[in-house]
């Protein structure tokens, strides 16, 4: 018997008989292109997030600029959003040719802040863009006072609740990804949703080049195919018991973490957290660029895969500075797998690492 650990991934798409199953049946039924499927998968997310429609698209960063393009943001708007998260929010900005406004973070939760959100409104402002980081809603509740449309970027996170409301239930537009790292995965894939039926018609409209009642030069192809939408279907069947399974790997790896140098996720009052990403706090770490580098490679050598939760922020990339809780975040946050496939060796693994843990 050998006792080298293998490489426990940062993450690893959820794929079941059901998903293969549906595949191939649409690979069976000659109808591979956006068809029935999509339109189930659409009605079917749409229902379960409590909106009256959906429209599919080809990526999250897609759904992104649809929303955008939907409440005719361009040249001259400037559209909210947080420094700490993905790319695809920012070029999606600049897909439209409006202005992006960063804005710091909530240090404990890593959401946008609203204060922030607040203090960088003006008249040019036509939007805020609000991801809801690793499975823990935004503070929807101090955003929607401040009178702009929310975009609710739902990407890592479905069903959790602020203040009794799912998320994405909130926003005027909410947009979804399905990457293969998502809660929901179908290799690529997005959607916009909506509870305005108006605003879902244009969006539609924007997906696909032919058959518009006139031409619309925003038009283009960003359609999902019905491939994508059964495995999407399949997923969502799946849904409520992969996420029971990741609360359950969340509240052990909690307890594993108590008394180390991580701390675990914070959860604020009103707000419920569906962990698609196991974010800890790295504490005491040297004040040195690298330090959380060395904690990740000495995870490495021990066989599990961590990683930043964020890959640089975007105030960093654009040579921005005020951003101190976003580089905090960066300076000290850590992701550790955690996703229902992993099976009991794997968790036990993870469990024995995380109680040893130090900074
Ligand atoms: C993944 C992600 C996106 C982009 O989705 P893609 O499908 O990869 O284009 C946008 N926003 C957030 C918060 C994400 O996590």
């Amino acid at each position: 018997m050998t006792t080298v650990a293998r490489m426990i991934p940062h993450s690893r798409p959820s794929i079941e008989y059901s998903d293969i199953h549906a595949a191939t049946e649409v690979l069976r039924s000659g109808r591979l292109a956006q068809g029935p499927l999509v339109e189930r998968f659409e009605r079917r997310l749409a229902a379960d997030i409590g909106l009256a429609g959906g429209v599919a698209v080809n990526s999250g960063t897609s759904a992104l600029e649809v929303a955008l393009r939907v409440l005719d943001i361009g040249l001259g708007d400037e559209v909210i959003l947080p420094s700490y998260v993905c790319a695809a929010p920012w070029l999606a900005v600049q897909r439209v040719g409006a202005t992006a406004r960063l804005v710091d973070i909530e240090p404990e939760t890593y959401n946008i802040d609203p204060d922030a959100a607040r203090r960088a409104l003006n008249p040019t402002t036509r939007a805020i863009i609000v991801p809801h980081l690793f499975g823990l809603p935004a503070d929807l509740t101090a955003l929607e006072p401040l009178g702009v449309p929310l975009i609710e970027d739902c990407a890592q996170t479905l069903r959790a609740l602020e203040q009794g409301r799912p998320v994405g239930s909130v926003g005027r537009l909410t947009v979804c990804s399905f990457y293969a790292t998502k809660l929901l995965c179908t290799g690529e894939g997005g959607m916009v949703l909506s509870r305005d039926e108006a605003l879902l018609d244009q969006a539609r409209a924007l997906r696909e080049y032919d058959e518009g009642a006139a031409l619309t030069p925003a038009s283009t192809n960003v359609k999902m195919t019905d491939l994508q939408a059964a495995i999407g279907l399949a997923q969502l069947d799946r849904l409520p018991s992969s996420l029971e399974r990741r609360l359950e790997l969340a509240r052990n790896y909690t307890a594993a973490v108590k008394g180390t140098d991580l701390r675990p996720p914070v959860v604020p009052a009103g707000r419920s957290h569906v962990y698609s990403r196991f974010v800890v706090r790295v504490s005491g770490l040297r004040h040195e660029p690298d330090a959380l580098n060395d904690v990740m490679a000495r995870f490495e050598r021990s066989g599990l895969h961590c990683r930043k939760p964020v890959f640089r922020s975007l105030h960093r990339y654009l040579g921005l500075h005020g951003f101190p809780a976003a580089d905090e975040a960066e300076r000290t946050a850590l992701s550790i797998p955690l996703y229902p496939g992993l099976n009991d060796d794997e968790v036990a693994q993870v469990l024995a690492l995380l109680r040893g843990a130090r900074a």
